[in-house]
C-alpha cells in the first residue's frame, strides 16, 4: 500500500517549534527576542558581575551627579546608581516572573473549576472571577498588597493574584472551547477522571495561548511590580528592584535626574521586551492576546452548555422500576419513555422509546434538530446540564442508567457503550498519539499495563484494516487521513468490546469512497461483536444500507419505527416519505430542483398543539392541528404516528409536496 501522503507531516511537537521558530523571522519576532535576550542575560550575569561594584559604599561620594566614574551618579551611601540599575535587572525579572507564574497557576485552577467541580460549583467560581475581572489589575493588586503586607513576599502574592482573575476567564474560554470537542467527550464516556481529562486532554490542547498570554502578562507584571515598590509596597531596602530606584532617585529628580531615568528606562525597556514579544507570538501564531469573551463556545457542535457536568438522567415520576423489569438474554439496550429538556422551556426529545438486541442494528434518522443525536447522547450519559434528561427506563446490558452516576457505572459505561463520531478529526486528541488514545481506554477499564494495552491499540487498528498499525499507532491523528482516522476512531470505540456501539454520522465528513469502506467495516465489527448498533445519521439511504430497523424522528419524536427493508414499501408517515422523496435516484429529473422537504424543521421550544409536522404536511386538516397522534403499532412490527397513515400507505405520492 503506497505511504499516506500526510506521512511527511510533522508531529505537532516539530510543529510547534518550527511555528515558534517562525516568530523569530518576523522584525518584530527578531527585534523583541533580542531584547528580551538582552534582558535576560543581564538578569542572569548582572548580579554575579556587578553586585560587589553596586552595594560598595563611599559616604564620601554621597549624592553626586553623573561622571567618569559614576556614569550615572551615587544614592545617599555613596553607591553608583549605573551599577545598581543593572543588579537590580534580576529581582525585578524574577518577581514579575514569580507574579505572572502565581497568576497563571490561580488562574488555570479557578478557569478549570467548572471541569473539575461540575456545573453548579463552577458557575460559583465563574462568578467570583467575573467580579473580579471587573476591577482593574493594579487596583486589585493594591488591595491584596493590604492584605498580605508591606515587602516583596507581600507584593508577590498581590500581584499573582490580581493578575489570576484575567487567566482564569482566559482559561475558561480555552477549556469551554475544547470541552466541547468529541475527543472529550470519547474520553469522557470511557470514563477518565475529571482531573485526568484535564491534564491529559485539555491543558496540553490550551498551552499555547496561555503561554502567549504570560509572556505579554510578564511585561504588565513587571511594571506593577515597580509601581509597587515605588509606592513603598513592593521591594524594601537594603534590597532593591528598579521600582525603588525610581523611587529614591526621583527625590533629586532636579539635581540627578539620570538616577531617577535609568530605572525608568530599564522598567520600559523590559517590559516592552516581555509586551512585544507576546505580541509578536500572537501575531505570528494567531493567538488572541486579549483573553476572548467570557462565555465563548468553542466547537461543540450539540451540546447545549459550555462546561459541565453530566446531566444525570432522571426516572419518569408514577413508575415503578420493578415492573416487567427483567431484561432478556438479547437485550443490549432498552430506552423508555426518554425526555430531554432545557431551561429554556424546549424540549428537544419526546417519549422516545426503542430497544435493541444483540446484533440487532437500528438507525435513527431525521433532520437536524429532530432530537436523533440528543437521544444517542442522553444514552451514552455525554448530556450535560443544563440538559435535563428523564425516562422511565433507560437500560444498557441489564444495568439501570438511572441509577444515580457513580465511579463503577461511569466504568460500565465505558466498557459497554462505545461511541463513534462524526468527524475524527474532533474526535482524537490532536496532541496525543493514535495508538496512545486507544491503549488509554483499555488502560483505564481492563487495567491493563501500557505495554499490554498499547498491543491491544494496535491489534484493535489492524482489525480495523489500518495498514502497517505499528507505525500508525506513533502517529498524531493529522497524520492519517479522514478515512483512516475514523477506522482509527472506530478502533477506538470497540477497545473494550461494548455491547452497544453508537455511530453518530461517522460518514458525514468523508468522501463516498471512505463512507462505503466505514460503513462497511463498521457493519462487519458489529457483526463480529454481535454487537448492537444505533446509528445516527440524517441520510436515510445510508440508514438503509447498515440497519435493520429505522426510526424515524421528527422534533423530538419517533414517527415512524420499521424494518429497513419496507422502507419504500410500507412508510406511512408524510414525513418518511418526504425523506425519501428527497433522495436522488436514477430516474431523478436532473433537469429539476432536488425535491426537499417543505417548509423549515420546528423549533422545539415553540411546538405547534397538534401534529408538529402539519405546518409542512399536505395532508394536514383541522384533526392533526389540534391534536398530537400516538405512535401506534400496526400488529406487523411497525409504528407509525399519523392520522392519515392509511391515505399515505394507499398513496405515497399524496404525503410529498415537491414544490415546496
Ligand atoms: S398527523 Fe396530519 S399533519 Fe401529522 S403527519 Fe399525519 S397527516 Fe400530516
Amino acid at each position: 500500500m503506497a505511504a499516506n501522503p500526510t506521512d511527511a507531516r510533522p508531529a505537532p511537537g516539530h510543529q510547534m517549534a518550527s511555528r515558534w521558530a517562525a516568530v523569530l523571522r518576523t522584525p518584530l519576532g527578531a527585534a523583541a527576542a533580542a531584547l528580551l535576550a538582552l534582558v535576560l542575560l543581564l538578569a542572569i550575569l548582572a548580579p554575579v558581575l556587578w553586585t560587589r561594584r553596586a552595594n560598595a559604599i563611599d559616604v564620601g561620594a554621597s549624592l553626586e551627579g553623573p561622571s567618569s566614574a559614576h556614569w550615572l551618579g551615587t544614592n545617599t551611601l555613596g553607591q553608583d546608581v549605573f551599577y545598581q540599575v543593572l543588579v537590580a535587572t534580576r529581582l525585578s525579572v524574577q518577581l514579575a516572573l514569580a507574579a505572572t507564574a502565581i497568576g497563571v497557576a490561580t488562574g488555570l485552577i479557578l478557569g478549570a473549576a467548572p471541569l473539575v467541580l461540575g456545573a453548579r460549583a463552577g458557575r460559583v467560581v465563574t462568578a467570583v472571577v467575573n467580579l473580579a475581572v471587573a476591577f482593574p489589575p493594579l487596583l486589585l493588586a493594591l488591595f491584596f498588597a493590604v492584605i498580605f503586607g508591606v515587602g516583596e513576599v507581600g507584593a508577590l502574592l498581590a500581584m499573582g493574584f490580581a493578575t489570576a482573575p484575567t487567566f482564569a476567564r482566559l482559561t475558561r474560554t480555552l477549556v469551554a472551547r475544547i470541552a466541547g470537542l468529541d475527543y472529550i467527550a470519547a474520553a469522557r464516556l470511557a470514563g477518565v477522571g475529571r482531573i485526568r481529562l484535564l491534564t491529559r486532554h485539555v491543558l496540553p490542547n490550551i498551552g499555547e495561548p496561555l503561554i502567549v498570554n504570560a509572556t505579554t502578562a510578564a511585561g504588565t507584571a513587571l511594571l506593577s511590580f515597580a509601581g509597587l515598590s515605588f509606592l513603598g509596597l513592593g521591594v524594601q531596602p537594603p534590597d532593591y528592584d528598579w521600582g525603588l530606584l525610581l523611587a529614591n532617585g526621583l527625590d533629586a529628580i532636579y539635581t540627578r535626574p539620570a538616577a531617577a531615568v535609568a530605572p525608568a528606562a530599564a522598567v520600559v525597556l523590559a517590559g516592552s521586551a516581555f509586551n512585544l514579544f507576546g505580541e509578536a507570538l500572537a501575531l505570528s501564531l494567531g493567538v488572541p492576546e486579549v483573553p476572548a469573551a467570557a462565555g465563548a463556545r468553542g466547537r461543540g457542535r450539540r451540546r447545549r452548555n459550555d462546561v459541565a457536568r453530566t446531566a444525570g438522567p432522571e426516572r419518569v415520576r408514577g413508575d415503578d422500576p420493578g415492573r416487567a423489569d427483567q431484561p432478556d438474554d438479547r437485550e443490549v439496550l432498552l430506552v423508555e419513555d426518554l425526555w430531554v429538556s432545557f431551561p429554556d422551556g424546549s424540549t428537544p426529545v419526546r417519549g422516545v422509546s426503542f430497544a435493541l438486541g444483540r446484533g440487532e442494528s437500528v438507525g435513527v434518522v431525521g433532520e437536524s434538530g429532530s432530537g436523533k443525536t440528543l437521544t444517542a447522547l442522553a444514552v451514552a450519559r455525554l448530556l450535560e446540564e443544563p440538559a435535563r434528561v428523564r425516562a422511565r427506563r433507560l437500560r444498557l446490558a441489564g444495568q439501570d442508567l438511572l441509577a444515580a452516576a457513580s465511579r463503577a457505572q461511569r466504568h460500565f459505561l465505558g466498557t459497554s457503550a462505545g461511541m463513534v463520531f462524526q468527524d475524527p478529526m474532533t474526535a482524537f486528541n490532536p496532541v496525543k498519539r493514535v495508538g496512545r488514545q486507544l491503549a488509554e481506554v483499555a488502560a483505564e477499564h481492563q487495567g491493563m499495563r501500557q505495554r499490554q494495552a498499547m498491543a491491544r491499540a494496535v491489534q484493535r487498528l489492524r482489525e480495523v484494516r489500518i495498514p502497517a498499525p505499528e507505525r500508525r499507532a506513533r502517529q498524531f491523528p493529522h497524520e492519517l487521513s479522514g478515512g483512516m482516522r475514523q477506522r482509527a476512531m472506530i478502533g477506538m470505540a470497540v477497545m473494550g468490546s461494548p455491547a452497544l456501539i453508537i455511530a453518530d454520522e461517522p460518514t458525514t465528513a468523508l468522501d463516498i469512497i471512505a463512507q462505503r469502506q466505514v460503513l462497511r467495516l463498521l457493519k462487519s465489527i458489529q457483526a463480529e461483536g454481535d454487537a448492537a448498533l444505533l446509528f445516527i445519521s440524517h441520510d436515510i439511504t445510508v440508514v438503509g444500507q447498515v440497519c435493520d430497523r429505522v426510526l424515524v424522528m421528527y422534533a423530538g419524536r419517533i414517527v415512524e419505527n420499521l424494518p429497513t427493508a419496507e422502507l419504500l414499501s410500507h412508510a406511512r408517515h408524510p414525513y418518511t416519505q418526504a425523506l425519501l422523496a428527497a433522495v436522488p435516484s436514477m430516474a431523478t429529473d436532473r433537469t429539476r430542483p432536488l425535491a426537499v422537504v417543505p417548509g423549515r424543521p420546528a423549533d422545539p421550544a415553540r411546538l405547534p398543539a397538534g401534529c408538529a409536522f402539519a405546518p409542512r404536511c399536505p395532508l394536514a386538516d383541522t384533526r392533526c392541528a389540534s391534536l398530537d397522534p400516538p405512535l401506534t403499532a400496526d400488529g406487523e412490527g411497525r409504528q407509525v404516528a399519523c392520522w392519515h397513515a392509511d391515505r399515505v400507505a394507499a398513496d405515497p405520492v399524496l404525503a410529498v409536496n415537491r414544490d415546496g
